[in-house]
């Protein structure tokens, strides 16, 4: 049987690359649902081409839009609108898997209810992850979901573990995880050049084509700090067993070490069909599109320490992960509002870090024992960081 897959946030960069991967594969996938907020003609130039039973998008114009876009083709999809339809094509019983391709806050609900009801969970929106870790891990123990990290570096570090690993690090051998970054477009820029970058530079990625969100936050290495955070809840990792590398080939997608000192390492062009194929598929393995790595062409790996003083959105994340309970949704929260207003022109580069430290320092973090906790303290970073934004 065709296995039906949700693909959450279709039109962004996750969700074109899962659309591709899964039209190379009619005889296995079938397309039960594709949502997206933005870019509402490619929604439906997608509902054309692969005919799902429903299209979620945010609001009721949009829906109406849709609809109207597919009708004259005499449309096989109904279109939705709103949270609640996202979490009914995530959770709907005739789905198996759902590609959650969300990016930032706004992918949590979704998600969890796709984890609750015990799909095979393809993560992309990493964000969900660090705002409610403990509740998301808590709800796949409890539903039997399985959850596959798209991530490049984490899905590196599920195929360098041994299979099976629930975090037990002594049993397992398991050293340390060393989680590779490119370093981004500024990698070597001076403190000097930091402070005058344009958001058009920022979203310039020397290996990866991604929104415009993650492109910044790989500018300022807080998607790595993001990452530290996500590996933690993923494969039970404390802190000091999360290692960053620099690697600015993006060949290593990333590495496990183990206690008798082998370092093993999954490697690739950085493209992301590649994990997000090895996670439709596993634990069989498809044909992604991707071209065979050409080594003589790479020719070179290097590897350099992470530099804190130029990338404090590093240290603030793993600052965050050592405090624990809310902080790490408070530092998410944060870093949304001051990476939309650096995008706006509202902000400096180096004014992100600052927004953020002084959300963490502002708001109080405690225990979140339940989603409704993860909200709140999600909205008091949120306002904490507007009121640390500079006066227009
Ligand atoms: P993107 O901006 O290209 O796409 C985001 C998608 O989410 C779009 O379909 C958009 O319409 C939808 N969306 C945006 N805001 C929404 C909202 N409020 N409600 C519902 N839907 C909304 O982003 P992307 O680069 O595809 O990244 C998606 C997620 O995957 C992010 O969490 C990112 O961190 C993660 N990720 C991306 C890459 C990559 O290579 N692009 C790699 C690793 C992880
Ligand atoms: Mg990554």
């Amino acid at each position: 049987m065709r296995q039906r897959v949700t693909v959450l946030g279709a039109t962004g960069s996750i969700g074109v690359n899962t659309l591709s991967v899964l039209a190379r594969h009619p005889d296995r996938y079938e397309v039960f649902a594709l949502s997206g907020q933005t870019r509402i003609d490619k929604l439906a130039e997608q509902c054309r081409q692969h005919r799902p039973r429903f299209a979620v998008v945010g609001n009721d114009e949009d829906r109406k839009r849709l609809a109207s876009l597919l009708t004259r083709e005499g449309g096989a999809t109904e279109v939705l609108a709103g949270a609640d339809a996202l979490a009914l094509v995530a959770a709907h019983p005739d789905v198996h898997s759902v590609m959650a391709a969300i990016v930032g806050a706004a992918g949590l609900q979704p998600t969890l209810a796709a984890v609750r009801a015990g799909k095979r969970v393809l993560l992309a929106n990493k964000e969900a992850l660090v705002m409610a870790g403990e509740i998301f891990m808590a709800a796949v123990r409890d539903s039997g979901a399985i959850l596959l990290p798209i991530d490049s570096e984490h899905n590196a570090v599920f195929q360098s573990l041994p299979a099976g690993f629930a975090g037990d690090f002594e049993r397992a051998g398991v050293r340390r995880i060393l989680l590779t970054a490119s370093g981004g477009p500024f990698r070597t820029a001076s403190a000097e050049k930091l402070a005058r970058v344009t958001p058009d530079e920022a979203c310039a990625h020397p290996n990866w084509v991604m929104g415009r969100k993650i492109s910044v936050d790989s500018a300022t290495m807080m998607n790595k700090g993001l990452e530290v955070i996500e590996a933690h809840w993923l494969f039970a990792a404390a802190a000091d067993r999360i290692k960053v590398v620099i690697h600015p080939q993006s060949v290593i997608h990333s590495m496990v070490e183990y206690i008798d000192g082998s370092v093993l390492a999954q490697l690739g062009n950085p493209d992301m069909r590649t994990p997000i194929a090895h996670a439709l598929a596993y634990p069989e393995r498809i044909d992604a599109g991707v071209a065979s790595l050409d080594l003589f062409q790479v020719a070179q790996l290097t590897f350099e320490e992470p530099d804190l003083r130029r990338f404090p959105c590093l240290g603030l994340a793993y600052r965050a992960l050592r405090a624990g309970g809310s902080a790490a949704a408070v530092l998410n929260a944060a870093n949304e509002v001051a990476v939309a207003a650096f995008l706006a022109g509202q902000l400096p580069f180096l004014g992100i870090a600052d927004v953020i430290a002084a959300a963490l320092d502002k708001v109080p973090q405690g225990a979140v024992e339940d989603l409704a906790a993860v909200v709140d303290a999600d909205a008091r970073g949120r306002r904490a960081a507007l009121e640390a934004l500079p006066r227009p």
